[in-house]
């Protein structure tokens, strides 16, 4: 089956007792046990639930796994992979990196004693440079975040394997609509299932997939003792919005690919940063990897100071100003002060984040009223 009927089907059974044809929500917390010593499917729903069963059966299928786990958050779920590691252990991960797994790493590792170093891993010399005897995980974005920047994934899988390391591919913005890392090599899949597999900005959930039946037991293991598994209801949202995936993706990227050409034509525009132009670093490899889509997310500066900047980022009607992305609403940011206020302001200089760059999360809106709505915006400055 293709991908969009997978989504609709894989997971979701008709429920066997009553013929309904979505399962029901198991809002249970514990199941009666067959006998004394003995254990059915599921005991206590911190260590599994149907609900969150059938929806990981869902996102482990579409992202070519073999297993998923949900989690509260995608924070969660990161958190999880790098507590498979200890003292002394160290991680590499791509510099253009979300500002709260940036937070994750330096903040939190840091204080069991896992260290980690940021590199560009497009760069081979960088890479090996980073490389130590303690190496445990590469962390890559599919797409980066807010430049938009591409890792040459299959470079990073052959860099891992040869090297004995794990990869983990946090494919939040890329959604397997566009990416399927597992597919690539790729060890671990992370999502913020926040984004656009749920899709219309009402749960909160992580995911982690793999292929590797032994590496999922590893993450369970971890998952259950931790107790970061998402709700019933929100994994019940989470498998809803995953029917409508594809289809969303595409129209959202085809209105993204309108307002990123009709913004590097705008005259108070300066720079765009969107992987379907050509004029992106990435464009090449976006062609490769992404499924002929280059994904809803973009950033641009304008012709103007911080001030100018911020009246943008205000005056929008259609796209709110508020951080997360990848719904049905379009979303205006500012990562200096938002998304990327976590980072140290010389990291953020470092990793090419000025204060004058604006992000845009293109929704399923109609393109003509968001393409209008930026045009009244920039026309403040
Ligand atoms: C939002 C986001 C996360 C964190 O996910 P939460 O669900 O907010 O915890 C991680 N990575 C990326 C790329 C994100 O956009």
């Amino acid at each position: 089956m293709k991908f969009r009927t997978r989504a609709i089907h894989v997971g979701n059974e008709p429920d066997p007792q009553t013929g309904a044809v979505v399962p029901p929500i198991y809002l249970a917390t514990t199941f009666i046990q067959p006998g004394v010593g003995e254990w059915g499917e599921f005991d206590y729903s911190r260590s599994g639930s149907p609900t969150r069963k059938n929806v990981e059966t869902t996102i482990a299928d579409l992202e070519s796994g073999t297993n998923a786990l949900l989690f509260a958050s995608g924070m969660a779920a990161t958190h999880c992979v790098t507590m498979l590691f200890q003292k002394g252990d160290h991680i590499i991960a791509n510099r253009d990196l979300y500002g709260g797994s940036y937070r994750l790493l330096h903040k939190i590792c840091d204080r069991s004693g896992i260290e980690v170093t940021l590199v560009d891993v497009n760069q081979p010399e960088e890479l090996k440079a980073a490389l130590r005897p303690q190496t445990k995980l590469l962390w890559i974005e599919t797409i980066g975040n807010p430049l938009m920047s591409i890792p040459n994934i299959r470079q990073c899988v052959a860099f891992a394997r040869e090297h004995n390391l794990l990869l983990g591919v946090d494919n939040t913005f890329a959604s397997p609509a566009l990416c399927r890392p597992l597919e690539l090599g790729a060890d671990i899949v992370m999502h913020s299932a926040t984004k656009y597999l749920g899709g219309h900005s009402d749960c909160l959930v992580g995911a982690l997939v793999t292929a590797d039946p032994e590496l999922h037991k590893r993450l369970y293991f971890v998952q259950n003792a931790c107790g970061s598994a998402c709700g019933p209801l929100e994994a019940y949202l989470l498998g809803r919005g995953m029917k409508t995936l594809e289809i969303r993706m595409r129209e959202q990227c085809r209105t993204a690919m309108q307002i990123a050409e009709h913004l590097s034509q705008h005259p108070k525009v300066t720079r765009v940063l969107y992987p379907g132009l050509k004029t992106h670093p990435g464009h090449e490899l976006a062609r490769e990897q992404l499924n002929g889509m280059f994904g809803t997310m973009m950033s641009f500066e304008v012709n103007g100071d911080l001030a100018a900047t911020k009246m943008v980022c205000k005056s929008t009607e259609l796209f709110g100003l508020a951080v997360s992305l990848g719904a049905v609403e379009s979303l205006i940011a500012h990562p200096a002060t938002m998304s990327h206020a976590s980072y140290a302001p010389e990291a953020r200089a470092a990793a090419g984040i000025s204060d004058r760059l604006i992000r845009l999360s293109v929704g399923l809106e109609d393109p003509e009223d968001l393409i209008h709505d930026l045009n009244q915006a920039l026309s403040k400055i």
